[in-house]
């Protein structure tokens, strides 16, 4: 794939995720790096280390998504990395940004990115954050894919879990998915979940 034709999958992608996120020709780069270097395998699943446009990212790509179940998300290990694995067997290939490679003199606003140490600006004006991301994607085609380094790994608990049984909540009527045996009331019932205010 060309740079051309790298950046027309790369507008599709910033469509999908709906905002022209920096991270996403990276996150592309990623996924396709992943992808050679695993092969071809019968039962494709994802995860991704961070919620962001990563996981967009990896939804367009691969087909494997929130709702399907075959993209798990750890974002609470926060780091820009991917596995792409077989579900069959847990064979997988993660991928991760090397920082040693991105040279805060060469790459500084990707090295600020990655740290999240941008101007305050980019945070809150919007030719600000289109600037910044310029330079970051300027930044990142010029260095291409040394910036990532990627291992074999061999993904535990990779079978999908069965699916939860349902019962009736007795205080809302619907239907929910429990996991204890004992409960009686949905999780906004019991108040575990309650997320929302019922408005008059
Ligand atoms: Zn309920």
């Amino acid at each position: 794939m060309d740079d051309k034709e790298f950046l027309e999958l790369v507008e599709q992608v910033y469509k999908f995720h709906t905002k022209r996120a920096p991270g996403i020709p990276i996150g592309v780069a990623m996924v396709q790096l992943a992808m050679e270097k695993l092969g071809e395998v019968k039962q494709l699943g994802a995860i991704t280390e961070t919620q962001v446009c990563l996981s967009d990212t990896i939804q367009f790509l691969t087909g494997c998504t929130i709702g399907n179940k075959y993209l798990v998300m750890h974002e609470k290990i926060g780091r820009y990395a991917l596995t792409l694995y077989d579900r069959a067997d847990g064979r997988g290939v993660r991928v991760f940004v090397d920082l040693n490679k991105i040279d805060p003199q060469k790459m500084p606003e990707m090295h600020k990115f990655f740290l999240r140490q941008r101007s305050h600006e980019v945070q809150h004006d919007k030719d600000a954050r289109r600037a910044s991301a310029k330079i970051i994607v300027d930044e990142f085609m010029t260095a291409g894919r040394k910036i990532f380094r990627w291992q074999r790994v061999r993904v535990k608990n990779y079978q999908k879990d069965d699916v939860l049984p349902a019962k009736i909540c007795r205080e809302c009527g619907e239907s929910y998915l429990y996991s204890e045996e004992n409960s009686q009331r949905c999780p906004v019932c019991s108040k575990e979940l309650d997320y929302y205010l019922t408005e008059q």
